[in-house]
């Protein structure tokens, strides 16, 4: 991916300290549009208008967009707005549609990057139009490479307009995210490609709205080059996605409420320090999950210990534990002091839960 071409360079409202994507998540009716686009106009927020017109929904029998008819809508809202467009596409056909109806940006969804034949199909009917503004969202699993191959594929193509879109990871693991951030992830990316612009979607990240701002925040502390936030003008009626989305009022008050840091927009991402703590986050919530279940582990012990009537104190058993620790610790580099202060912790809760399970209490009372 070399001569990429800077976000700032495809389009005006985009030379804005927060350069912004809003609207709402699905193309439901013309009126919707319109009132939505009536209300953002408003604002005074310089933005790029998106809205979904080919759904893809995780399960069948839910509205799956409105498909052409919403691209004649949305030439509407260009023409009596003024605002340039950026809808989702999936197939060659969508593209050539979206095309045909001069969509601005369009942009390739978690459930197509995953998907290397379908970018590639996509890419291959992008040839015929260099000009086109393209953005990659990352693929719902976490493959850094997949998404990097994503829009290698389109760069083949013989665009130079690329984003990538950040919105977050799905997991089977309960998280206060719809789709998890894992910020490491945009990093790294970044790294290996610092030219490449990197929006933020909070929208599909947090999938209620009370997270926006915090991670729409975090975004602009990594230095990200902009946000996809999505809008409508009644969120709690909206067909997909009601619970993320916000009212136009509501979004200027989240844009304005944001703080730019200094360095942002040159192109990199220049905090170092808020990189770094964002790793540090991440691994430190890896420690504790990994704490949990260790302590699972011991407590499923301390029943069979009750059970069996066996003594929970086993000092062999413990020796053992310390000096294999404290070897594995010593090759790593880490601290004799530390290993053992942090391994006597552990034990002294453990010891703890096996208690209060041989006494029948709740285990967290005692640690
Ligand atoms: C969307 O932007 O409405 C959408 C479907 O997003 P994603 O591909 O991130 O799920
Ligand atoms: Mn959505």
């Amino acid at each position: 991916m070399k001569n990429l071409i800077p976000i700032q360079q495809w389009f005006p409202e985009f030379e804005t300290e927060i350069p912004l994507i809003s609207g709402p998540c699905s193309a439901e009716s013309e009126l919707q549009l319109m009132q939505t686009a009536a209300e953002l106009a408003k604002t005074d927020l310089p933005l790029v208008f998106r809205a979904g017109v080919w759904k893809p929904r995780t399960k069948p029998g839910s509205f799956e967009g409105s498909g052409l008819k919403a691209l004649k809508w949305l030439e509407k809202v260009k023409s009596e707005f003024g605002f340039r467009i950026g809808i989702e596409v999936a197939t060659d056909e969508h593209v050539l549609m979206a095309m045909d109806h001069g969509i601005d940006i369009l942009w390739i969804g978690a459930r197509t990057s995953v998907n290397p034949f379908s970018v590639q199909e996509i890419a291959d009917v992008l040839a015929s139009n260099p000009e086109q503004a393209v953005m990659v969202k990352n693929p719902i699993n976490p493959d850094l490479n997949l998404w990097i191959g994503a829009m290698q594929r389109i760069a083949g193509a013989g665009i130079s307009k690329i984003a990538a879109i950040h919105r977050g990871f799905s997991t089977w693991e309960k998280s206060s995210f719809r789709n998890p951030p894992m910020w490491e992830l945009p990093i790294e990316l970044k790294r290996q490609f610092p030219n490449l612009d990197i929006f933020c979607d909070p929208s599909h990240i947090c999938g209620v709205r009370d997270t926006l701002s915090y991670v729409s925040q975090k975004a602009l502390d990594l230095s990200m080059s902009g946000l996809m936030l999505e809008s409508h003008t009644n969120p709690d009626d909206a067909w997909t996605d009601a619970k993320q989305q916000v009212t136009p009022t509501d979004l200027q008050t989240l844009i304005n409420n944001l703080q730019v840091r200094k360095n942002q927009s040159d192109g990199s991402f220049s905090v170092p320090l808020a990189e770094l703590r964002t790793e540090i986050d991440a691994i430190d919530v890896d420690i504790l999950k990994k704490i949990q279940q260790r302590m699972g582990i011991v407590d499923k012990i301390g029943e069979y210990k009750k059970e069996h009537n066996i003594a929970i104190l086993q000092v062999n058993r413990w020796d053992e534990i310390v000096s294999d620790r404290m070897a594995i610790g010593n090759k790593m580099g880490l601290d004799k002091n530390f290993m053992k202060v942090f391994l006597e912790q552990i034990h002294k809760a453990s010891i703890s839960r096996q208690t209060s399970i041989l006494n029948n209490e709740s285990a967290s009372e005692n640690v």
